[in-house]
């Protein structure tokens, strides 16, 4: 049978990678809703809306589209910014605006909307929280802060995304995990029936044939 799986934890533990790699091994799709978030930030910075307007913020959303390819790009009003949206200043704008109660709730409508037809793989930090509280399989995923920062730096070079030193993004990291963490809406937390797992030092086959594994009895019964 076709499932949802959720995957949840703080920002930089592997969950878009390893999510993608689920997708394509099972051929369902990757809904990275962090995406979301940040082309919120983005398009409120681009047009001078302060991070904390939670009214001017609302309105801009009703007139965007925000659209993901198999392939991961990500469009902003018909705009290609898979780029723009994961710099460092807009990874932070993204936690500021995800504090707005009435911004995620209309970013978790969107993705419950999409997830309907089960077969997706969604990332995010409330996902098995609030998001998709049904599906099948729920993890929780994290890794050491100093893990996360090294990779972050890693894939910010590989990409050519401008990007600070590693203390600077493990300092950034901590910051916004306190942000996710702490926030009086929907805060990141492990559902109470996610399998939690440390990436820390795993590869990334070994986290994907791990989750595979939990979905596998799943996949195998009728309906
Ligand atoms: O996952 P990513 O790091 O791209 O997410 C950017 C920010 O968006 C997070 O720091 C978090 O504040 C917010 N977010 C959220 N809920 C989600 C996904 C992301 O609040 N489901």
């Amino acid at each position: 049978m076709r499932i949802n799986i959720a995957i949840d934890g703080p920002s930089a533990a592997g969950k878009s990678t390893i999510s993608k790699r689920l997708a394509e091994k099972l051929s369902y799709v990757h809904l990275d809703t962090g995406a979301m978030y940040r082309c919120t930030a983005l398009k409120a910075v681009q047009n001078g809306i302060a991070l904390d307007d939670e009214e001017a913020v609302c309105d801009m959303l009703k007139n965007t589209e925000i659209r993901m390819t198999p392939a991961g790009d990500v469009f902003l009003d018909g705009k290609d910014v898979s780029d723009a949206i994961r710099t460092d200043e807009i990874s932070l704008a993204a936690s500021d605006v995800s504090k707005l109660k009435n911004v995620r709730r209309d970013l978790v409508l969107r993705q419950q909307e999409m997830a309907k037809e089960k077969g997706f793989i969604m990332d995010g930090r409330d996902i098995g929280t609030v998001v998709l509280k049904d599906a099948e399989v729920k993890i929780y995923m994290t890794a050491s802060a100093r893990a996360r920062a090294e990779r972050r730096y890693k894939q910010n070079i590989e990409k050519g995304i401008p990007t600070s030193d590693i203390d600077t993004i493990e300092k950034e990291i901590a910051e916004r995990d306190y942000q996710d963490m702490h926030r009086e809406n929907s805060p990141l937390t492990k559902a109470e029936d996610a399998v939690e797992i440390d990436t820390s030092y795993m590869s990334i086959e070994e986290v994907t044939d791990t989750i595979y594994a939990l979905a596998e009895p799943f996949l195998n019964q009728e309906g």
